[in-house]
């Protein structure tokens, strides 16, 4: 199945433009079996995806969030509301665990390369470093569960960074657009080993670690596992 981890709609964060009706028609022509709605301000209310849900039984949507902290965006997934305090890694690392969510680290060398002074990872820390060994030693990646290693957002030059990251840390990798509108829906992904049905068998198989990054031709027929 293939499930895009990282889309933003008009509804939950105020610099998307996506609606959902565009967003369930581009994902229904793309290919994808399911999305996560990673909205800025916080998760869906549940009756309010659950109805959505219900209006388009062909698109599987799942409920999560991204927060902003002191290590860049972290994506959070099992979390049916936002708590205080989770600007700060190690409290939402703290209140992940006690409410058995999962944590993924968005997109963390945005910028790295090309103008490393705006990367949230390595924010005010200068130089950033150069080698593998030394890069994967940032207190983010032992922190989260899985690295976002094909970001729609982001460079594949910087994109590459965070898989060879992840391939070095033997950390579970994963996908998303980061859509903010309808495109680049549907190149960016997830694939998971079992068919998914619903937050419970989804957060099942994330913590079960069945399921890898991908990435998809334009034309949505070729996919390509990325390691992790
Ligand atoms: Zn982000
Ligand atoms: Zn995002």
């Amino acid at each position: 199945m293939l499930i895009d981890l990282h889309v933003h709609t008009v509804r939950g964060s105020s610099d998307s433009s996506l609606k959902t009706d565009e967003l369930v028609e581009e994902a229904a022509r793309t290919g994808l079996d399911g999305v996560c709605l990673t909205e800025h301000r916080g998760p869906w209310d549940r009756h309010e995806l659950a109805a959505l849900q219900e209006r388009h039984p062909g698109l599987l949507l799942l409920n999560a969030m991204e927060v902003e902290t002191s290590f860049g965006h972290l994506t959070v997934f099992g979390l049916d509301r936002f708590v205080g305090g989770i600007h700060d890694p190690v409290t939402l690392r703290r209140i992940a665990d006690g409410q058995g969510a999962f944590v993924v680290l968005a997109h963390p060398f945005r910028y790295f390369l090309s103008l490393p002074e705006r990367n949230l990872l390595y924010r005010g820390q200068f130089p950033v470093p150069a080698v593998i060994e030394e890069i994967a030693q940032h207190p983010a990646f032992a922190l989260v569960d899985a690295i976002e290693v094909n970001n729609g957002g982001t460079s594949p030059t910087e994109n590459a960074v965070a898989l060879e990251v992840a391939r070095y840390l033997g950390k579970p990798t994963v996908g998303g657009s980061d859509a903010h509108s309808t495109h680049g829906l549907g190149q960016s992904v997830t694939a998971f080993d079992d068919r998914i049905t619903g937050t419970d068998d989804f957060l099942a198989a994330l913590h079960a670690s069945r399921f890898h990054a991908a990435t998809r031709a334009p034309d949505g027929v070729l996919t390509h596992a990325l390691g992790g």
